[in-house]
């Protein structure tokens, strides 16, 4: 990678702020048919298949 394409890429906490601001106390149906309420300690993990068209799913069913 060029230092030019590494400069591309911001640091995993902004992924995160972007996360955090958009998603936190948000409940929402996923693919696979469950259910997620983010920034909850209980709340499912998720997997999500990148690509033109995200597909996202709890971790249970990520497999
Ligand atoms: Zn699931």
């Amino acid at each position: 990678m060029t230092k030019e394409q590494k400069a591309l890429y911001q640091e995993a906490n902004a992924l995160k702020d972007i996360l955090i601001k958009t998603l936190s106390g948000r409940k929402f149906k996923l693919d696979c048919g469950h259910h997620i309420t983010f920034g909850h300690y209980l709340g499912n993990d998720i997997t999500i298949y990148n690509g033109k068209e995200f597909k996202v799913i709890c971790s249970q069913c990520g497999h």
